[in-house]
């Protein structure tokens, strides 16, 4: 039987509805088994993030926790770039899951729209789409059609629209998710917070009272 498995790379920080979403949509669109949430470490085509790695994974972890459980298949969060020194790569990280799992366990790589059209800028991304299947949200603002001519090419015949043949390879196809555009995002939660809402409407409660906690993103004294 296929275990497809998904891992969803991104900085959360923090983590938002939009995430949690998106998650819910690629387990129940793919009929996955499982999805982990995969925080950047020091993700390397981005500012530093506002809140460090053990924070963003605590956060994810709550999140997680008060959920109710996806309708399909299971999800946790995975920690494996935060035991790594220096940037992020992807193609690290998923060079590192083949060796535990096989050449042969079929996986997805979640991420949304925007991540998605900069993949050309990404570390040797012409060898991602041989160790993953890559499964795409729809974001506000960046539209997918017509592809930029770098994807376009390295995609080319390799758009999957039946889930099954996600579970039949173990990479190398391109998924559109078919899931209403999502809002949220985490530079507006940040905003939010920094303006001293305690609560912003992006963020699950959870997040946004153990957030205050923990005194995080906060904007700085003077700033
Ligand atoms: P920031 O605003 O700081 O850029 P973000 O909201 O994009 O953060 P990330 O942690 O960078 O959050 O997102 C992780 C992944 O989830 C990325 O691939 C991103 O494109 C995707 N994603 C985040 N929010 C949404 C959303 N509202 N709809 C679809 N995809 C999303």
């Amino acid at each position: 039987m296929s275990r497809l498995v998904l891992l969803y790379g991104g900085t959360f920080d923090p983590v938002h509805r939009g995430h949690l979403a998106v998650a819910r949509a690629a387990l129940a669109a793919t009929g996955a088994a499982w999805l982990d949430f995969l925080p950047a470490a020091d993700p390397p085509h981005r500012a530093p993030p506002g809140a460090p790695f053990a924070e963003r994974l605590a956060l994810l972890e709550l999140a997680l926790a008060a959920e109710p459980p996806p309708e399909h298949g299971g999800w946790g969060v995975d920690g494996r770039e935060g035991g790594r020194a220096g940037p992020s790569f992807t193609v690290d990280t998923l060079r590192d899951w083949r060796r535990g799992h096989g050449a042969e366990a079929p996986l997805g790589f979640v991420l949304g729209a925007d991540a998605f059209l900069g993949l050309a800028g990404w570390r040797e991304w012409q060898a991602l789409p041989d160790l993953t299947h890559f499964i795409v949200a729809r974001r506000p603002g960046s539209p997918l059609e017509p592809l930029p001519p770098p994807l376009a090419e390295a995609f080319a015949g390799r758009r999957v629209d039946h889930p099954a043949r996600l579970h039949a390879a173990p990479a190398g196809g391109l998924f559109l998710l078919d899931l209403p555009l999502r809002p949220e995002s985490a530079t507006r939660a940040r905003a939010a917070l920094g303006e001293g809402d305690a609560a912003p409407a992006d963020l699950p409660p959870v997040v946004a009272e153990a957030i205050a906690r923990r005194g995080l993103y906060r904007r700085p004294a003077g700033g």
